[in-house]
């Protein structure tokens, strides 16, 4: 039964990691950091560092994981988001050209 409850914890931290995915194309492809809050992301990446010391201490993989995933692509929606701010880091779709 634990290694059930392990799948699903493993198949939930893949479906983080792919749930980031939609937000980082956006801003890699188009340079559009549309609707993006850097406090949020910025709390969000914090909130990560801080539970790190506990997950590295645990025995818990997938939390590990889970952790490093989206202190990752937390810190990587932030940089770009902070690069791409303003009207000029607008895709032509979020400035209601299309
Ligand atoms: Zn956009």
């Amino acid at each position: 039964m634990i290694q059930f409850f392990n799948y699903l914890g493993f198949a939930g931290t893949i479906l983080v990691a792919l749930a980031y995915i939609p937000q980082v194309t956006h801003l890699l492809k188009k340079h559009c950091a549309y609707g993006i809050s850097i406090r949020a992301w910025s709390m969000w990446v914090m909130a990560g560092f801080l539970m790190l010391p506990s997950a590295l201490l645990s025995n818990a993989l997938i939390f590990k994981a889970l952790l490093i995933v989206q202190i990752i692509l937390g810190i990587l929606i932030l940089v770009f988001s902070y690069f791409h701010q303003g009207k000029s880091g607008t895709c032509p779709v979020h400035k209601g050209i299309f």
